[in-house]
């Protein structure tokens, strides 16, 4: 949805830049694009480049862990069983508002596997967003690994479904709704 977004942005003629980790995906043509490879790194870029601008569209599925360390070399077969200690990743979203002081048009995605509007809903009161938009990864044939998606716009007062569609027609439509934000905050 993030690739999609960035394509629909830069066909409207908005600027757009795209941060993004390893994907096979296809890099948008006119967007700004910077490759990242960790939730740290991520949260570099953004910092930099969310300065200035009047929406920012959080899309990615950033793990919300990392290994607490990690081995140049290959790791030996020792013991019978191995355990990694996790560490939390910065918040990139969760940080927008408060942390790096973010003004503009805040756009967050859920990904939820049960009480999709619900937890949609407290991830937008707690991240501070203007907008969460909701997916339902538990269902089959949309969402990741697929052309198609279906997502509840979520907002402070109320929700808008939008009906089963391609990504880049979704996308469309999602940026339509940045932009009524947009204007409203004036
Ligand atoms: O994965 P989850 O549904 O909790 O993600 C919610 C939102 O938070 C998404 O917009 C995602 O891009 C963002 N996120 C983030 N930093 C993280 C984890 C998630 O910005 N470490």
């Amino acid at each position: 949805m993030g690739y999609a977004l960035a394509n629909a942005g830069a066909q409207q003629g908005h600027r757009v830049t795209l941060i993004s980790g390893p994907t096979s995906l296809d890099i948008p043509i006119n967007v700004d694009f910077v490759s990242v490879e960790t939730a740290r790194e991520m949260m570099e870029a953004v910092k930099i480049h969310i300065k200035g601008t009047d929406a920012a569209i959080f899309a990615a599925a950033v793990a919300d862990y990392r290994p607490a360390s990690f081995s140049e070399t290959k790791l030996k077969k020792a013991k019978e069983s191995l355990s990694l200690e996790l560490v939390q990743n910065p918040d990139i979203l969760g940080s927008a508002r408060r942390q790096l002081d973010y003004g503009g048009v805040l756009v967050g995605f859920a990904a939820e596997t049960e009480n999709l509007e619900g937890n949609a809903r407290e991830k937008l009161r707690q991240k501070h967003c203007d907008l969460i938009v909701a997916n339902d990864v538990s269902r089959k044939g949309v969402g990741f690994d697929s052309e198609l998606n279906e997502v509840l716009l979520v907002y402070p007062g109320h929700t808008l479904p939008l009906p089963k569609d391609r990504k880049e027609r979704l996308a469309h439509a999602i940026l339509e709704a940045v932009d009524e934000l947009r204007i409203r905050k004036g």
